[in-house]
């Protein structure tokens, strides 16, 4: 599954705080490849170490790093997560319970709804075009929309009301 001239690499940032792991042919390509997995610069990179167990591969990334000691981020709260505190896995996101994996689901049932009611607006004010890129932040919500004509139309509307006002 892997090109055998590729070698399994670790690549850390701020001394062992960030780091992933990166397959490449050297030192050099698994350090740009790694920094760019970080999202930060070749210089920013503290360490690349060979880790010639995972050269083959490893059919779970994220079960091996747990077993090996790494520590990620609840994706609802971002308090550690390791094998010893214990974890919710939901496809490759980690939690620190029952209750932080929910309430992420939740967030993302509303983040799609409101990016379905955005789609719509968008449609409305462009019909015909084809939506390209929605999605909805604090600041409002936002579509790019593609013109049969090739021209691009950018649809804006206001932030979604708070859960609270939602509900009758
Ligand atoms: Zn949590």
């Amino acid at each position: 599954m892997i090109d055998p001239i590729l070698k399994a690499w670790q690549v850390d940032a701020d001394h062992n705080e960030r780091s992933c792991i990166v397959w490449a042919r050297s030192y050099p390509a698994a350090r740009r490849e790694g920094a760019q997995q970080l999202e930060l610069d070749w210089a920013d990179v503290t360490d690349v170490t060979r880790i010639p167990e995972l050269d083959d591969g490893v059919d779970d990334l994220l079960a091996w790093q747990l077993e090996n000691g790494w520590h990620f981020e609840c994706h609802s709260c971002y308090r550690r997560v390791t094998e010893d505190t214990g974890y919710v896995r939901r496809a490759d996101a980690l939690f620190c319970n029952e209750e932080c994996a929910g309430k992420r689901l939740v967030k993302m049932l509303a983040d799609y709804r409101r990016e379905a009611e955005v789609s719509a607006m968008a449609l409305d004010a462009f019909p015909g075009g084809r939506i390209d890129r929605v999605w909805s932040s604090e600041y409002g919500g936002f579509a790019a929309l593609q013109m049969t004509d090739g021209t691009w139309k950018h649809f804006e509307c206001a932030p979604a009301p708070a859960e609270s006002e939602t509900k009758p």
